[in-house]
């Protein structure tokens, strides 16, 4: 059995900031309310969601001999900048260098670094790039809690996090428990939404949801979904930003997730007035690519024209 604190230490030398470890298997309550959600429509035109549900459930499936799935986390706290500010506004994860790259990197030293300590080890990393309940199993493995807004929530880093995981085939001491939900009595997330979509604690109707709206619809916004995303062209953090959690936030450890500096010039202006070129030239290695140039300007055009 390899020891919790070694494999902690590894993941924290790496650059994460902080690791938990759940036993491989099937996530019991999570897979219930996945599909819960699905059985409801809450995920739009997201049908890759249906897929893979057997992969979603037991993702031990996925690696051979599976006995442990390391969930690791990586703040990204408060990084001020303008086009946080004012419309069109961007979550503020998108003006890093994709995360899934950086994490995915981070994910293989650590493969490596648990290789170099503990002999043959195989694993695979994770980061949104596989049918796995990141959320229910960063919360399983006792880092956190899944927030009323849906969000992972550590209580030191609050949910401005990344989170990936690295299922292996080596026993790893297991950290999983049931981390207390300390969102109490708060349901500040669930009235600062602007469209309702937090439609009750812990589930959020995606169909509503400005995130949804801005990266995951693929077909053109509707005039009343045009009209309701409130400033926000790319993402929305609204939730995230009301929770007490994330008010006292430490500065970040890794400059890997860093805003990119150019992108801090951008305005209403330049965005507005945004070529195809440009969009390639400043969003490139962002997690902006993904919505593409012609959905980001009519998300770009909405967030403005709402917020006159
Ligand atoms: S991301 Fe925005 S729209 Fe979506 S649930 Fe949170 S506050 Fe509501
Ligand atoms: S705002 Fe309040 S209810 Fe919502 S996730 Fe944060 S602590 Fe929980």
């Amino acid at each position: 059995m390899i020891p919790l604190e070694i494999v902690r230490k590894l993941a924290l030398d790496v650059g994460f900031s902080d690791c938990g470890v759940s036993p491989a298997g099937k996530l019991g309550d999570a897979g219930n309310g996945l599909l819960s959600w699905l059985g409801k429509g809450y995920h739009g035109e997201m049908a890759y969601m249906e897929r893979n549900l057997n992969l979603r459930l037991n993702p031990s499936a996925l690696v051979p001999g599976a006995k442990s799935v390391i969930s690791v986390i990586l703040a990204y706290g408060h990084q001020e900048i303008p086009l946080m500010a004012h419309p069109p506004r961007v979550s503020r994860y998108a003006l890093m260098p994709d995360y899934h790259k950086v994490m995915k990197n981070m994910l293989f030293r650590l493969l490596n670094a648990l290789r170099e300590e503990f002999g043959p080890v195989n694993g695979r990393p994770f980061v949104d790039s596989a049918p796995v309940l990141e959320r229910a199993w960063a919360e399983n493995s006792g880092m956190g809690w899944i927030g009323k807004n849906s969000n992972f929530i550590h209580p030191k880093f609050g949910s401005f996090v990344f989170i990936g995981e690295l299922i292996v085939d080596a026993a790893v001491e297991d950290s999983s428990r049931q981390h207390k939900n300390r969102c109490g009595s708060c349901t500040r997330c669930m009235e600062a939404c602007p469209t309702h979509a937090i439609v009750e604690p812990g589930v959020v109707d995606a169909r509503l949801c400005i995130s949804y709206l801005t990266i995951e619809k693929r077909s053109p916004l509707t005039e009343k979904e045009c009209g309701s995303l409130n400033g926000w062209c790319f993402g929305c953090d609204i939730c995230q930003e009301v929770c007490p959690w994330n008010q006292k936030l430490l500065p970040i450890t890794n400059e890997e997730v860093s805003i990119i500096p150019e992108l801090k010039q951008l305005n209403a202006g330049n965005m507005m007035g945004m070529t195809q070129t440009q969009f390639e030239e400043w969003f490139g290695i962002t997690p902006l690519k993904r919505a593409g140039y012609e959905k980001l300007m009519q998300s770009v055009s909405c967030a403005v024209k709402a917020s006159h």
